[in-house]
């Protein structure tokens, strides 16, 4: 497969069609034909884990407060402010529905208030996949390192960390990301797609990892993740970058 051929992830199933990391927005991505659907997982005050994005839940719930309040009974009781014919899911859920599609997944492990780390909560997801062969299919991202290296603990094979602009910023070269990375047995990162260009993709290769992009949302920026060659990126609009990834391979084939 050519460069060209990013593998497409449905962030949040595709935030921008569907109601964010709903069971919808999860069909959504299946239906589409999206390699992997990415979504967020919290710890609940029982240990239980619940997919959304946010540590407090009153963006996009019908609760209030952190989601660490809460046990996973409570919050599964809770609606979607923008699907309320759905409740929050929580991740088994989650697992039962996309289980039996083909597509991959790419689980974000959060932090809660404050960037406080979840106790226990790697090991949780990872026993979680395993338990119904999920593991091997799926990435699991983080945008803390630690998170990372405790799920590499765990036993994750695949890992890729998401470097914010800040911290990229912050450590001032491309060789320092991939060293903390490698340090951390991290294979892959994920880079903003507004802080990427050809030469930082080519020194990430260079040092051994793959090197995907997140927010590609905006056709400018879905067609330069797909101009660049990329392993993977995130978008909340997966059927315009599907498109737009059919139209490069059109065109691919058509030139020879
Ligand atoms: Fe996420």
């Amino acid at each position: 497969m050519s460069r060209s051929a990013a593998l497409i992830a449905a962030h949040r199933g595709g935030a921008r069609e569907v109601a964010e990391n709903s069971r919808a927005a999860f069909r959504h991505a299946i239906a589409l034909g999206a390699d992997q659907v990415e979504f967020d997982v919290h710890r609940t005050a029982d240990g239980g884990l619940a997919v959304l994005h946010d540590a407090t839940l009153e963006r996009t719930t019908t609760g209030t407060g952190p989601v660490a309040a809460l046990e996973l009974d409570e919050i599964r009781r809770l609606r979607l402010r923008d699907r309320p014919e759905e409740t929050a899911p929580t991740f088994e859920e989650v697992l039962d529905l996309l289980a039996p599609a083909a597509i991959g997944l790419r689980v974000e492990i959060k932090a809660g208030v404050e960037f406080r780390r979840y106790a226990g909560i790697e090991t949780a997801v990872v026993a979680a996949l395993r338990a119904r062969g999920l593991l091997e299919r799926s990435v699991i991202t983080s945008f803390l390192l630690p998170i990372l290296e405790a799920a590499a603990a765990a036993g994750a094979p695949r890992l890729l960390w998401l470097v914010a602009p800040i911290v990229q910023a912050s450590l001032g070269s491309t060789a320092r990301l991939t060293d903390l990375a490698r340090a951390a047995g991290v294979g892959e990162l994920g880079l903003h797609i507004d802080r990427l260009d050809a030469a930082t993709v080519a020194s990430v290769r260079a040092a051994g990892l793959e090197i995907g992009a997140w927010a590609a949302h905006e056709d400018a920026q879905i067609a330069k993740a797909l101009e660049l060659g990329l392993s993977v990126f995130t978008t909340d609009r997966p059927s315009a970058a599907l498109a737009g990834r059919r139209a490069r391979l059109a065109g691919a084939r058509d030139a020879r």
